[in-house]
């Protein structure tokens, strides 16, 4: 289970990134995107990168 960001929502701020305690988050291809194998929806906490992300709808379930 992952979480994954809608690329035509993302402003591409990178507030989700240094958020991410498994650093699941990086840019590429001047986008960020989540690596689905080291993301783990937190652990059932709140997820951390879509708490801070600014754009609502923008993370969302892969
Ligand atoms: S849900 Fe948690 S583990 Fe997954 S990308 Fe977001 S901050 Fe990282
Ligand atoms: S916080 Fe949201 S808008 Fe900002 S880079 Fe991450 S996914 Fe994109």
């Amino acid at each position: 289970m992952a979480l994954k960001i809608t690329a035509s929502s993302c402003s591409v701020c990178g507030a989700c990134e240094f958020e991410c305690p498994n650093a699941a988050i990086s840019m590429k291809n001047d986008m960020y995107v989540i690596k689905a194998t080291a993301c783990t929806e937190c652990d059932g906490d709140d997820p951390k990168c879509a708490a801070v992300c600014p754009v609502d709808g923008c993370i969302v379930q892969a």
